[in-house]
């Protein structure tokens, strides 16, 4: 069976992990979680970078730095994996769904404004695919209605709009690491705090609430409980693990590009004969191959094709269930009228295999794709 996902080591993680060993220091915030802090920072611009034990935790931080309180409101899109949601309901907030645009599939800054009420308070934005949503207008937005912008840059790292790196560009922006991402230590994610303004809190929500990391720095002479917190920080384990993939990041994106690029050169005359649609980028954004999904025309076919692929020993997947007809969607959330590009591209977007080694196989899944299309 050939893997819908396949994690890539870059044979170095074992290496980087006994020095993190040797080093005898294993909690949080030692050398290598400094390390790769600078590498965030350095590479994306932010005023703080923060590791996290997932893309959730910095989400969850995100919603506890924005001071959210109960019937708050964040307006998301409904084409998205549950924690956007998940991490603002848990302060009580009402996600507040909104449909996508059809090209992107980013939530569609056009219909933002008409789901801005008094309880409003924050937009936070999906990168889908690792391609940039229309940041310009949104900022815009959020600017005139005094809302803050939050970037679920998950799927983004490296992707830029207008030359900014995704998670860079709101108040704050949430990245993940885990296995089924572009460059991972397993679960693993980080917060990137754009506004300096919010970096001091940031870090002692991350250390339970404590002033630990001042005390540390030697700018203050006690570490008390200062702030409710959690502890969102990862092992240093886990941070030599992702090092050793940060100094290879470079290179794993431009595999995934080259594969990407593949299946993109693939699927045109396909398109052009009307059995499918794929993927648009932005002229303004570039994009790391975080994922290469197709659009069919139509549920059934595209339960066809991915059995004929699963038939061929071809793993292909397809997400999101949406957020507002999933039984807690429905039960913490609302939508902002109707979203029927969100439950359209729900019932037609089918996920092909892309991973780092992938290359070797393509002919093989390119046919059987070509068989599941009848092409
Ligand atoms: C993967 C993903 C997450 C969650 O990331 P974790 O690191 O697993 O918590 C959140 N949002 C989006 C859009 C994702 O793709």
């Amino acid at each position: 069976m050939l893997k819908f996902n396949k994690p890539y080591m870059t044979g170095r993680e074992l290496w980087l992990i006994s020095q993190a060993h040797a080093n005898g220091h294993l909690s949080g915030d030692g050398a290598f979680t400094k390390r790769c802090h600078a590498w965030l920072e350095e590479r994306t611009g932010c005023a703080k970078a923060l590791l996290t034990h997932s893309c959730t935790a910095a989400l969850e931080m995100s919603a506890l730095l924005l001071d959210l309180e109960p019937g708050d409101e964040v307006i998301m899109p409904s084409f998205t994996f549950v924690s956007t949601a998940n991490a603002f309901v848990l302060r009580g907030a009402v996600p507040v769904f909104v449909d996508i645009r059809p090209d992107t599939l980013n939530i569609d800054e056009s219909l933002i404004e008409a789901a801005i009420t008094p309880r409003t308070r924050a937009i936070c934005v999906v990168h889908y695919a690792g391609v940039g949503c229309e940041m310009d207008a949104i900022l815009a937005i959020a600017g005139k209605h005094g809302l803050a912008v939050v970037e679920d840059a998950a799927q983004g790292i490296f992707s830029t709009y207008r030359g900014k790196p995704l998670g860079s560009i709101g108040a704050l922006g949430a990245l993940s690491f885990h296995e089924t991402k572009n460059v991972i230590s397993g679960e693993g994610g980080a917060l990137l705090v754009n506004d300096p303004a919010l970096a001091e809190r940031a870090e002692i929500i991350r250390e339970k609430g404590t002033n630990r990391s001042k005390f540390f720095r030697g700018q203050v002479d006690k570490y008390t409980w200062v702030e409710v917190g959690s502890s969102y920080l990862p092992s240093e384990i886990l941070a030599a693990f992702l090092a050793a993939q940060l100094d290879e990041a470079e290179d794993i994106t431009r595999r995934r590009l080259a594969i990407w690029d593949r299946y993109h050169a693939w699927a045109a005359p396909l398109e052009a004969r009307g059995l499918l649609r794929r993927p648009i980028v932005p002229a303004h954004c570039t994009h790391n191959a975080h994922m290469y999904y197709l659009l069919l025309p139509s549920l059934e076919q595209r339960t066809a094709f991915i059995d004929v692929l699963k038939q061929r020993g071809i793993g292909a997947v397809f997400h999101y269930i949406p957020l507002h007809s999933s039984p807690a969607g429905q039960r913490y959330g609302r939508s902002s009228g109707e979203l029927p590009v969100t439950d359209s591209t729900s019932d037609r977007l089918v996920r092909l295999p892309l991973w780092v080694g992938l290359e070797e196989h393509m002919d093989e899944v390119l046919d059987a794709c070509n068989a599941a299309l009848g092409a």
